[in-house]
């Protein structure tokens, strides 16, 4: 495919305030020793005979910049202060083709009809909603720069992400994790005390702007806290405007009913995973006996109509993190569910480990939880706030945390409980075979008994903090597709578990002054499993050397410095891992080999590096210097080719796939 060279299609520069890379730079993104293993990788991904074809956009950071590159069309942009002090702008420096998250749409595909629409003008039937496949073409990517460029700002941050397309990511007729609206789309109503009543809200929202609204509902006092920009208040120049210690989003003032000065005296927090927000519309709109519990507490609340956009990648570990402390992956550090370590050399995956997580949280964020405590104080018998965090994935300084193994409350009566409610599991997931969904349906009847008893149990005050996992929406997303038969039935089942949570609370009298908030994590998309798609695979099918959690790419390259010396007749080539360690130090690589040659590829010199990672070779002087090239190679690394003056030798990416030069 060759795309018309064109560069002017941007909006010219019309400020010349300097680019503001990622925070704490520590090896993600490019450098000048990736640029070939980057380029190659990226050229593998968009044009692999399996894999281009599934891949949306590949993105990466280098030189001041963030990149996206597709098929379609490739942008840089900068990242800069805003001047109003209000975040951060972004401005694009460079486009071929066309600029592939130029649609940053959030009211799109916001309804299932238009979801068919979609897939119909993607070329696909568009007859059933569950197998609605959606082109890039016709999708929209909200709040993209932000959203990419956000995850660089973590030292755990990949050298490359890719993001697959809407359709075309895993082996289950469900999935999430992408850029674009439909995986990354979350259901966000807000219901109880001093919230407009049965309102449908047409403003955007990001689920980073869940804790801080429910910071000042709660009325937490102001602080000098950092913001988006990852600079506290008074490094900005003003007075305490935050509510927590890293507060990348706002207050989402349009929920607030300016007519009542009602506050919540505590927060629910019911997180239906995965739950997709074009079918719970549907449900409302179409199925007006279903969901009478949701439905109550929407009807009661402000619902937002095109949903909120969650973390890049819009994935369970990192995005309820996000939710849980109104920072982004790329300030809380868990990037993604499983990531790399580079300087531990060391893949972690809190969401594979799913317990005992907290301590993958980065210090530079306050979890709701720990905010809780700090402004009304850490609980203690019968006072302080009792927090609690139910299956729930964000869990650093809860009180009962059921994923770090902090269980408050009688066992026997949990059991009981569990026992009780046993009957709200579907027979379908038995019927099906589907042994995850029913798995899935225990562990939440488990979590209502942890609910139920945590708001009646008289050993401690009723949490003022829940952050409550519903699992089940989640695994039949996956399992049966985002509008199955299967779905339905889980969100059914998983009303009736919150109808007993509201019963409780309003039994214990605490229904009318809390402060309820459904959402989800992420969006689910109707994926073609077939395809069996893993992007990142080409990347090591390739033959080249890289760490791959899906969708992140890890390179593991050399640092390679050539000295020549005066006399002009030999060099020292010095290689070292790319990466450093926990010293942080790039560690000397033994035993590369070195090759000196022409440029029609006449073998001049051959060397090894010692235990220093050096090595000296002779240079003949009958040959120009701009005539010899050297190639290092080692087992473990992706080669390096260069000229003498130490700059890479590698094809012009954008001559590859656009043919521009
Ligand atoms: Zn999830």
């Amino acid at each position: 495919m060759t795309v018309e060279p064109r560069t002017t299609n941007y909006e010219p520069q019309t400020t010349n305030s300097p680019a503001v890379g990622p925070e704490r730079l520590q090896g993600q993104g490019l450098d000048p020793h990736q640029y070939e293993s980057g380029d190659r990788a990226i050229h593998t991904l968009l044009t692999d005979a399996t894999v281009g074809p599934q891949t949306d956009l590949v993105i990466t950071y280098r030189d001041d910049a963030y990149e996206v590159w597709a098929k379609r069309g490739m942008i840089r942009f900068e990242r800069t202060y805003a001047e109003d002090g209000s975040g951060y702008e972004y401005r694009i420096i460079e486009q071929i083709g066309d600029n592939p998250v130029a649609n940053q749409d959030r009211r799109a595909l916001a309804t299932i009809d238009e979801e068919l629409a979609a897939s119909k003008a993607s070329g696909f039937p568009g007859i059933e909603a569950n197998t609605a496949y959606i082109e890039p073409e016709h999708n929209t990517y909200p709040f993209a720069y932000e959203r990419i460029a956000q995850l660089f700002d973590s030292p755990n941050a990949p050298d490359l992400v890719v993001n697959p397309k809407a359709y075309a990511f895993g082996r289950k007729p469900g999935q999430h994790g992408a850029l674009d609206v439909v995986h990354a789309r979350s259901p966000l109503v807000f219901s109880g005390p001093g919230i407009k009543q049965g309102a449908l809200i047409d403003a955007p929202s990001r689920q980073i702007d869940i804790a801080p609204t429910i910071a000042h509902l709660s009325g937490f006092p102001l602080i000098d806290g950092k913001d988006v920009t990852g600079r506290t208040s008074s490094e900005r120049g003003v007075a305490p405007d935050v509510y927590l210690k890293r507060q990348d989003g706002h207050v989402l003032d349009e929920i607030i009913d300016p007519g009542s000065d009602a506050r919540p005296e505590r927060v629910y927090i019911l997180l239906l995973d995965g739950q997709s927000n074009t079918e719970l519309k549907f449900r409302l709109a179409n199925d007006p006996d279903a969901i009478p519990n949701l439905r109550r507490l929407i009807r009661n609340g402000s619902m937002f109509d095109y949903g909120s956009l969650t973390n890049f990648p819009s994935i369970t570990w990192p995005s309820h993190n996000a939710i849980g402390t109104g920072a982004w992956g790329g300030h809380h550090d868990i990037v993604n569910p499983t990531y790399y370590l580079r300087e531990k050399r060391e893949v972690v995956t809190p969401q594979g480990q799913q317990f005992n997580t907290a301590k993958f949280l980065g210090d530079g964020v306050e979890t709701l939880y720990e905010a809780f405590h700090r402004v009304f104080g850490p609980w203690q018998g019968q006072h302080g706030a009792f927090t609690a965090s139910i299956h729930e994935p964000c869990t650093r300084g809860a009180d009962h945390a059921t994923l770090e193994r902090l269980v408050i409350g009688d066992r026997d009566r949990l059991k009981e409980l569990t026992a009780r409610h046993a009957g709200d599991t579907s027979p379908k997931w038995l019927e099906d075979d589907q042994k995850g969904a029913q798995g899935e349906s225990i562990v939440d009847g488990r979590g209502v008994a942890q609910a139920i008893v945590l708001y009646t149990d008289e050993g401690h005050p009723p949490p003022k903090f829940m952050f409550h996992e519903f699992t089940l929406t989640d695994g039949v997303g996956h399992d049966y597709g985002p509008h199955s038969d299967g779905q339905r039935v889980s969100l059914d089942e998983t009303d009736i578990r919150v109808g007993h949570i509201l019963a409780a609370l309003e039994a214990a009298g605490l229904y009318d002054d809390t402060l309820f908030i459904i959402t989800t994590d992420h969006g689910m998309a109707p994926v073609d499993a077939s395809l069996k798609a893993n992007q990142v695979r080409a990347v090591t099918d390739a033959g080249m050397k890289a760490i791959i959690p899906d969708p992140l790419v890890y390179l593991i390259d050399m640092a390679v410095e050539i000295t020549r010396h005066e006399d002009g007749r030999t060099a020292m080539i010095e290689v070292l891992a790319n990466d450093a360690d926990e010293s942080g130090e790039r560690p000397p690589l033994e035993g590369a080999e070195i090759t000196l040659s022409t440029h029609n590829a006449k073998v001049l010199a051959r060397a090894k590096t010692d235990n220093g990672g050096t090595c000296g070779l002779p240079l003949p002087l009958d040959v120009a210097a701009t005539e010899m090239f050297i190639t290092v190679h080692h087992d473990d690394y992706n080669p390096r080719h260069l000229r003498l003056d130490g700059t890479s030798v590698r094809e012009d990416i954008r001559a590859l796939l656009y043919g521009t030069r």
